[in-house]
């Protein structure tokens, strides 16, 4: 197995090596990890979701988070934060006006109440880290590698930091309110994902991979090891083949667990009595790269 060692941030599909033939975001790799049939859903099929009022909550905080290191270290405070909410939310709306179907425009304290508990999730960031003390080397960033010399991986680390001795930490806000026990092992595997991503492009291990869960205001660090990862990279490459042979054999199946109660896609799925569409034919002959010449999915929109 081998790994080519830098594809740039913003790179295109010309500077792709010519023997790379696929790419595998982490969230589509653990929808297929998940559940087969709810990766052809979103992958394949491209069913439309509606974006839930938890989603857009997640992206919301993401966006403010973001902004948030724009300003000077010292005005990082809770209350600039807080301020940043109206504006960034209004931000989103213009970019997405799918948003603002999430509430009825005459209800203005549904989307009053919206916005107050975003803010709530804020202070749960604030009470696990000072961010007037932090310098992120990077926000809201596109990193990819290529892996066994045909699939690039790619997806936006939320933040990444870098201590003076050189040493990564790869961190990840969850603001989702589900059960964390339900979406643990998902998140860690992004995460490893980018710690794979990182390694192979930089050639450093991350000496961190932290989940910052703003609702519970909870830190869970991880330490990956350069062995970890490279078992772990066979294993993004054995479920991309295993992709590709259930495409090829258009056999996707359901794998039911905890996640299905938060599944859009339950009115089409076996295990909930629902029957797939049938399986598109352009699926044959797509583009394998297709999702290297888009952007993935945005950073927040999947918890
Ligand atoms: S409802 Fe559950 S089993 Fe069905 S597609 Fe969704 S995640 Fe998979």
């Amino acid at each position: 197995m081998t790994a080519d060692p830098v594809i740039d941030q913003q790179h295109s599909p010309a500077a792709l090596p010519a023997t790379v033939r696929a790419s595998l975001s982490p969230s589509r790799a653990a929808d297929f990890k998940t559940c087969p049939l709810l990766y052809r859903f979103r992958s394949i099929d491209r069913l439309p979701e509606r974006p839930s009022v938890e989603q857009a909550r997640g992206t919301l905080v993401h966006a403010v988070l973001e902004r948030l290191f724009d300003l000077p270290a010292g005005g990082r405070t809770p209350e600039a934060a807080g301020d940043l909410v109206g504006p960034q939310w209004d931000r989103l709306v213009a970019g997405q006006p799918e948003l603002a179907g999430l509430f009825d425009p005459a209800d203005e304290a549904g989307t009053a109440g919206f916005l107050r508990s975003a803010a709530a999730l804020l202070e749960g960031y604030f009470a696990v880290e000072d961010p007037r003390r932090l310098e992120p080397a990077e926000r809201e960033s596109l990193i990819s590698a290529v892996v066994d010399d045909e699939l690039l991986i790619r997806g936006y680390l939320d933040r990444l930091d870098v201590a003076p001795d050189g040493a990564l930490r790869v961190v990840d806000y969850k603001t989702g309110g589900a059960p964390r026990e339900a979406f643990e092992a998902r998140a860690l595997f992004q995460l490893k994902f980018y710690a794979l991503v990182l390694w192979r492009t930089r050639g450093v291990v991350p000496r961190v991979l932290r989940l910052l869960y703003l609702k519970d205001a909870e830190v869970c660090d991880y330490s990956p090891d350069a062995e970890e990862l490279l078992r772990f990279e066979r294993t993004v490459v054995a479920l991309w083949q295993a992709i590709e042979q259930a495409t090829a054999r258009q056999d996707f199946r359901p794998r039911p667990s905890r996640l299905c109660d938060w599944c859009n896609h339950q009115a089409h799925c076996p295990a909930f009595g629902g029957t797939p569409p049938p399986f598109p034919q352009r699926a044959a002959a797509a583009d394998p790269l297709r999702d290297a010449r888009s952007r993935p999915a945005a950073p927040g929109a999947d918890e």
